[in-house]
This record gives C-alpha cells, sequence and structure tokens, in this order.
C-alpha cells in the first residue's frame, strides 16, 4: 500500500514536471490526482511552480479542498477547481489546470476549439466555454472560492475540457496518464487551430465520428505509455528527472537497536 502511494505521488511529480517541460504550464498551473485509496480525497502540490514538484510537495485534500493535516506550507489557491470537479465527476482522477500560452487567442475570442488533427480529438469538439464573470461579476479571475469551483465544474458537463474566458484551461482524466495526454496534445491542437486559422480563415475540423474514433486513443493504453515515456525522457534530458523520495535510512534505524545492546551489556 505505501508502495502504491510512493509511485502515485512519483507519477503525479513528473505529470507536473512534463506539462511545465512541454510548454502548456509555467509558473502557475497545476496538475492533481484523486487519492488512489480514498476517492474522497486527492493530492495536489504545495504552491510551487510545477517544473520543479517533487514527490514529498503534495498535499492531501478533501473534496471540499481542506487539507487533511495543516501542511504548514503555501497552497494554490485555485485548488477548489480539482475538489469541486473530484466532487462532481465520480470518473475522474487526475485534473490539470494550466494557461497556455497556445489557448490563450481562442480564450480572448471566444473563439470554439476544434480537432484539427486526430490527436487534438482528446479535447473533443467546441468543448463549454466558462467565464467566471458571468456569474461573479468583477473578481481577480481566480477561482478560489467553493461555489466559483462548483460552477466550473457544472460547466465541464460530462466532458474531459471546459475554457475559461480571458484564463485558461481545465482539463480532466480518468488518470494521470490520461490527463497529461488529453493536455498537452489539446495544446497542441490550439497551436495548431489558431496558426490555421492566420493562414485561412476557414477550418477543416475532423467530423464528429472521426473525432470519437481518433480521440479514443487516450483509451488505449499502448498510446498512453509511448507518449508518457517520450515525454519522460525529454524531461529527463533537461536534467529534471524526479528523484524517488528518500527512503528512511536503514542505518538510523539499527543504531537505536546497537544502543540497547550496549546499555543491556552495562546493566550485566
Ligand atoms: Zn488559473
Amino acid at each position: 500500500m505505501a508502495n502504491k502511494l510512493v509511485e502515485a505521488r512519483i507519477e503525479l511529480a513528473l505529470a507536473n514536471r512534463i506539462v511545465a517541460h512541454e510548454g502548456v504550464i509555467d509558473a502557475f498551473g497545476h496538475v492533481s490526482m484523486r487519492h488512489p485509496d480514498n476517492p474522497n480525497h486527492y493530492f495536489l502540490s504545495r504552491s510551487r511552480a510545477p517544473e520543479l514538484v517533487e514527490p514529498g510537495d503534495f498535499v492531501e485534500y478533501d473534496l471540499d479542498s481542506n487539507p487533511i493535516k495543516d501542511p504548514g506550507v503555501g497552497q494554490y489557491s485555485e485548488r477548489v477547481i480539482h475538489g469541486e470537479i473530484y466532487k462532481a465527476r465520480p470518473d475522474v482522477n487526475s485534473v490539470c489546470h494550466h494557461h497556455s500560452p497556445a489557448f490563450m487567442p481562442l480564450l480572448a475570442n471566444r473563439i470554439d476549439y476544434v480537432p484539427v488533427f486526430h490527436l487534438g480529438a482528446v479535447g473533443g469538439i467546441k468543448p463549454p466555454f466558462w467565464d467566471q464573470h458571468d456569474e461573479f461579476g468583477d473578481t481577480n479571475m481566480l477561482v478560489i472560492k467553493a461555489e466559483e469551483g462548483a460552477s466550473l465544474a457544472k460547466a465541464l458537463g460530462s466532458g474531459m475540457m471546459v475554457l475559461m474566458r480571458r484564463h485558461g484551461v481545465t482539463v480532466a482524466g480518468t488518470s494521470v496518464k490520461d490527463c497529461v495526454f488529453r493536455t498537452c496534445f489539446s495544446a497542441r491542437n490550439a497551436a495548431y487551430q489558431v496558426q490555421a486559422l492566420s493562414i485561412g480563415s476557414t477550418i477543416e475540423s475532423l467530423t464528429p465520428g472521426e473525432a470519437h474514433l481518433a480521440g479514443s486513443i487516450s483509451s488505449k493504453t499502448t498510446g498512453l505509455t509511448r507518449s508518457w515515456e517520450y515525454w519522460s525522457m525529454r524531461v529527463a534530458k533537461a536534467g529534471g528527472a524526479v528523484a524517488a523520495p528518500k527512503k528512511a535510512k536503514p542505518a538510523v534505524a539499527k543504531k537505536p537497536a546497537a544502543k540497547k545492546s550496549s546499555s543491556k551489556k552495562k546493566r550485566l
């Protein structure tokens, strides 16, 4: 059980680093994961640039986005995005929120996202737009209150991506790898779409049938594994491989035992 959690934390740290290294996230944005053994909890890093996140940085939250115990560190202000989506969507096990530069022209001009190549299908066809101002008026644009997160989760509906006007994007996944896959390839698609718009007024997107068939690639383990290995290799080549958390040092554990025997000798 403990190993499973350690592995999950390593995977989630790598997920944050991958999405950052692929240019989707910068100093802001985050990837979270539902607790593998407790569906009412989730893990999200302490407030830190995602490219630097380590397995030991994750804070465990309940679905109201309250830490299970005082983490004693700064926390992301937009964590309700994650908690409210996990609350509304039992099928979602990982969430990524980002402000990808590739998406910004679409978000500023309220242009629907459409898949312009097969891998872009993982973002769906015309995923919903959500504008915080519609319901909450002038805010600092950050999704901080529970009701704001719940409103966003409602806009996501049963889809896997919701566009946040003049802010960013939130992507859901059935697993961490699925979430990263959808995040990276939807951002790539957004970049292609904006480039295509800049050289022509019309875009030929995938048909609904093509999008459905092509979008199912994320449910194939081979596609996820192949991409994950590729992105992981790129992170490692850049010197950002995730170090496994340090195990309890056996030498330290042995020392008290040794002392015990020596004290026993003294008594004898
Ligand atoms: Zn944000």
